[in-house]
């Protein structure tokens, strides 16, 4: 048995990699792969549909707004967004918590003036600014919720005079969130909602329209609003999963309860690493992520052998991005807190070994 620690991807459901294997050699009883029947068909029409209502009902996402599944990553929404919102002779606001933010802020540069209006990267990035000020006159103000590779979670989403765009790559629908206090909401689902292919995209359609500058149809919300997310082909399979992988979290109670489960999960792993000699955290207390939890070793010699302990007890995925060093542990919506005590277990047995 591996636990999967992973950042991204990061761990799916049981059930749902079942569900999705059987659905690629026979979807649903059409004695067809779900890779090979046509993206207009019924079969598939149900579950695109099944997954917009799946977000708009777990997100109470309130009228007026816009799901949509697109391709391209995250990493097309740095552009897409400034594209569709930023006039060029306007100016976006930023903060800057990370090298995801620094990689959208540079894409906003394109299309017109960017003011980073925080930046912890002096500290590099081990806490969430808070003392700043969002201009008026921006067109947008840009966060994001969750900084994977620090460790470090937005604990409150800032009142902003001007629309907020949110990455929420990687905490996305891993606690309750207020759709009404985003103009836009962006996250690459292969964190916490599905496989790499599939974006989902949660607009609020009267932010669209403004900009004069001609959009290609891909990059061009207001396109993939009246396409339904099918301008083009759309990622098929990519999507069903994310559709089962919200079934599934709908049948456990919704966002509500995760956001319990994951607390938990983060409280406990947390402790353990205050209260272990070997290990000692990264990020400032207050901005913890509750996904992903970065610590580092009082002796750096000690990593590897840690290392090849969690190797030999199939704790997987925690070594930590090179720009922090240490370890990140994912933990993820589906990862249940078993694994999370199996990881606290190799902590505590390497502790012994090493006194
Ligand atoms: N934003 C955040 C917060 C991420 O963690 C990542 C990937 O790890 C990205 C953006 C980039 O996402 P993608 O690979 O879907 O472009």
């Amino acid at each position: 048995m591996k636990h999967n620690f992973g950042a991204g991807p990061g761990i799916l459901p049981q059930e749902v990699l079942k569900q999705a294997s059987e659905a690629v050699i026979d979807f649903n009883g059409t004695g067809l792969s779900l890779l090979e029947i046509s993206h207009r068909s019924k079969e598939f029409e149900a579950v695109l549909n099944e997954a917009v209502a799946l977000v708009k009902e777990l997100f109470a996402v309130p009228e007026g707004y816009s799901v949509l599944f697109l391709q391209g990553g995250a990493s097309t929404q740095f552009a897409m967004a400034p594209y569709n919102l930023l006039p060029s002779t306007g100016k976006a606001a930023y903060l800057e918590t990370g090298v995801w933010a620094n990689k959208a802020l540079k894409e906003a540069k394109f299309f017109g003036e960017v003011e980073i209006v925080a930046s912890s990267k002096a500290d590099n990035f081990t806490y969430i600014p808070k003392d700043y000020t969002i201009p008026a006159d921006a067109a947008y103000f840009h966060i994001t919720s969750n900084n994977t590779i620090y460790g470090t979670q937005l604990q409150e989403f800032p009142k902003s005079p001007v629309p907020v765009v949110c990455d929420m790559s990687s905490d996305i629908f891993s606690r309750k969130i207020n759709v009404a206090d985003f103009g836009l909401i962006y996250a690459g689902a292969q964190k916490n909602m599905g496989p790499a292919g599939v974006t989902l995209v949660i607009v609020k359609d009267d932010i669209l329209g403004k900009v004069d500058r001609k959009i290609p149809a891909m990059l061009n919300y207001q396109v993939q609003i009246e396409g339904g997310s099918m301008y083009n082909t759309p990622p098929c399979l990519a999507i069903y999963v994310s559709m089962l992988t919200l079934q599934w979290l709908k049948a456990k109670g919704g966002v509500e309860v995760i956001e319990q489960e994951n607390i938990t999960k983060a409280r406990v792993l947390y402790d353990e690493i205050e209260r272990n000699p070997l290990f000692k955290p990264v990020c400032a207390t207050e901005d913890r992520s509750h996904m992903n939890v970065t610590f580092v070793m009082e002796n750096p010699e000690l990593e590897k052998p840690f290392l090849k302990l969690c190797d030999e007890r199939g704790i997987v995925g925690i070594k930590g991005h090179r720009s922090v060093g240490g370890f990140r542990a994912s933990i993820y919506n589906a990862l249940p807190i078993t694994s999370v005590y199996a990881l606290i277990d190799v902590m505590q047995e390497f502790a012994e070994g090493n006194k």
